[in-house]
């Protein structure tokens, strides 16, 4: 996706202040700053959604990277079922459920550990693939999991992030659809976690040095 179509959360107007918004009491000295609004993310969903319908060729196998993007997907899949292409058709669906781990607390290990099953892979072969993750930070975990899948050969494969952050740590690659470019911060909420906290707040916040103590492991 050209940068151009995303929104740039980076500059600092964005943090909008704790008390603006509704927050569970339980996280309330462990964010620092609220940087998209649930409501905000909604909206873009619907937009994100769109794009992918229009530009879809045919039934989709949508991949749900867990745990954190398992709330985008749920989202994202709900409008896209609602949505016809041009032409006035729907778009089949059926859905895939991958586990990819690369976090320690807030810092990326190098090593992704990926867990599909050779059967399922093989499943993959022929398919449209659309490939939906909460993040994109370094791109390591991408650039690996896209390796693995084209091994077993589908006829396409797409990717949409939610977001994707603004870092020296890039290693350059670039989604087909983004929803938001964020700074170069820990951020949860919305499915994303640190140590598995988190998946309970709707909006997408910058961690606090106290919520990072409170939840390390
Ligand atoms: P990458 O391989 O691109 O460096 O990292 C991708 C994965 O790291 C994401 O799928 C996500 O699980 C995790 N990650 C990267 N940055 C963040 C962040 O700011 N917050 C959370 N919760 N997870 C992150």
């Amino acid at each position: 996706m050209d940068p151009s179509k995303w929104i740039d959360v980076t500059p600092e107007k964005f943090n909008y202040h704790l008390d603006h918004f509704v927050i569970p009491t339980h996280y309330e000295k462990d964010v620092s700053s609220i940087l998209i609004p649930h409501g905000v993310i909604m909206d873009r969903v619907n937009k994100l959604a769109r794009l992918i319908v229009d530009e879809s060729n045919g039934p989709l196998v949508v991949c749900c990277i867990l745990k954190g993007g398992h709330q985008y997907f749920a989202d994202l899949v709900n409008v896209i079922k609602k949505l016809t292409t041009k032409s006035g058709n729907s778009v089949p669906l059926s859905l895939e459920f991958i586990r990819v781990k690369s976090y320690h607390n807030d810092q990326s290990t190098g090593e992704v550990k990926v867990s599909l099953t050779e059967d399922e892979c093989k499943e993959f072969k022929g398919k449209n693939l659309l490939i939906v993750e909460d993040i994109i930070d370094t791109g390591a975990t991408m650039v690996k999991l896209l390796e693995k899948l084209r091994q077993y050969e589908p006829s396409s494969i797409k990717v949409t992030s939610l977001l994707i952050k603004k870092t020296d740590r890039s290693n350059g690659y670039i989604p087909d659809y983004v929803g938001f470019a964020i700074p170069d911060a820990f951020v949860v909420g919305y499915a994303l976690d640190y140590n598995e906290y988190f998946r309970d707040l709707d909006h997408i916040c910058v961690i606090s040095e106290h919520g990072k103590e409170r939840y390390a492991n």
